[in-house]
């Protein structure tokens, strides 16, 4: 084989370009796999393809290989190993060895030559399928890409049975100054989403203010490789919430949080603020605790779906209120399968795991309705749902007497 050692990194140089990135490749010698076999039981790839090359386990060793100049660092390569990983972080989450084969592959992305370009030409190409990403990327009008998202963005809009009903709630906020980020979708479609979770912000006692020009939170082009348009996007709302005089925020998407959690280990202008900003992060959800809350028609099955990037600090919400004391409510942990560029790159793989989500046996009732609070899933759960299960935000499920 001809190996083009322009191409090659040793390990070294691929730590210091890590550490300069912030993605941090994880490929130490002290951080060796086991082969424990955990991460091969959470893959949600290898779920549903059965091919061990797939697993996290095999991509880690293959980044190894790349490591240590064994193997061809061709940017087909690259876009072979980035093309079959959700960077749903599961893998990452249960290895016991701190391995994180995910955030090894991002930085393989963003340093492959032509990367930049061709994702981003991938992008435009595809407008209809990845569009409702683009509202925060490009600023484009909701008029562009069609209607395949037109329950989630207004026209069609379906009506969605109320599950919640909310009263007032204690008067936590003492008036502190807080501001909404509502995520590209609910700013740019889902309109509904940012007007309830306004109105749970101001009944707990914050003083809401008008919400700012935010740029998008970065999590997903982040994960596309594209670490460099990440970060001034990222920049741009630490500038904004640093000129707002550091309010609290809260977010009513998963994936957003996580995005805006972990701006706090990235290399911006930070003058020492991280824990500030850190502490500033509220879910909305996480409000409904204090509310007085009653759950409205309980005779039809609902499920809540938990997003990959949900925190468990964050998602015991659900169980302080009680809503799994009804019997016929359930949480459902498994992969929606979204992943983010991976629809450009392999869209049947997506494809194949939202059709095995909804074929198993947590979620054959098509007669019901799932919740859930990350708006990638829930574009990626609706597309490929049973025709009579509703999905949506749980937010549009709100109820307020
Ligand atoms: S991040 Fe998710 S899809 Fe990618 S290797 Fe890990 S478990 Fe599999
Ligand atoms: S969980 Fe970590 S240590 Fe275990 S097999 Fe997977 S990569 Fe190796």
């Amino acid at each position: 084989m001809v190996i083009d050692k322009s191409q090659v990194m040793s390990t070294k140089a691929i730590k210091d370009k890590s550490e300069r990135d912030r993605v941090s490749l994880q490929l130490e010698a002290d951080k060796q796999c086991i082969l424990c076999g955990k991460c091969m039981e959470v893959c949600p790839i290898l779920a549903v393809t059965a091919k061990e090359e797939l697993s996290p386990r095999a991509k880690y060793f293959l980044l190894q290989e790349l490591a240590a100049g064994k193997q061809e660092l061709s940017e087909n390569k690259v876009k072979d190993l980035a093309g079959i990983c959700l960077k749903c972080g599961r893998c990452a989450d249960v290895c016991p060895q701190g391995l994180n084969v995910s955030g090894a592959i991002i930085g393989l992305k963003s340093r492959s030559p032509g990367w930049k370009a061709w994702i981003w030409g991938r992008l435009v190409k595809n407008l209809q399928l990845v569009y409702p990403l683009l509202y925060g990327w490009k600023k484009i009008s909701q008029k562009i890409g069609g209607s395949r998202y037109n329950s989630l963005i207004g026209s069609g809009y379906e009506e969605i049975i109320p599950r919640f009903r909310i009263g007032s709630l204690e008067p936590v906020g003492e008036q502190k100054r807080a501001v909404l980020f509502p995520g590209c979708l609910s700013r740019y479609g889902a309109l509904s989403w940012k007007n309830r979770a306004e109105e749970i912000i101001k009944r707990a006692g914050y003083s809401l203010l008008d919400m700012p020009d935010w740029n998008c939170c970065g999590f997903a082009v982040s994960r596309a490789g594209l670490l460099e348009d990440a970060e001034e996007m990222q920049q741009d709302n630490l500038d904004l919430w640093r000129s707002l005089d550091r309010p609290y925020i809260f977010v009513l998407c998963t994936t957003c949080l996580k995005g805006l959690r972990e701006m706090a280990k990235n290399d911006l202008d930070w003058q020492g603020e991280q824990s500030i900003w850190i502490g500033s992060l509220v879910p909305v959800s996480s409000l409904l605790k204090y509310s007085e809350f009653e759950m409205l028609n309980t005779d039809r099955s609902l499920y809540l779906h938990r997003p990959c990037h949900a925190e468990n600090r964050d998602w015991s919400v659900w169980k302080e209120i009680g809503l799994f004391e009804h019997t016929d409510t359930k949480e459902v942990n498994q992969c929606c399968g979204f992943g983010g560029c991976l629809q450009l790159e392999k869209p049947e793989i997506p494809e194949l795991i939202a059709r095995n989500y909804w074929n198993s046996r947590t979620c054959s009732d098509n007669e019901g309705q799932l919740l859930t609070e990350c708006s990638a899933c829930i574009m990626q759960l609706d597309r490929f749902k049973s025709a009579n299960v509703q999905v949506s935000h749980w937010l549009d499920a709100v109820e307020f007497t």
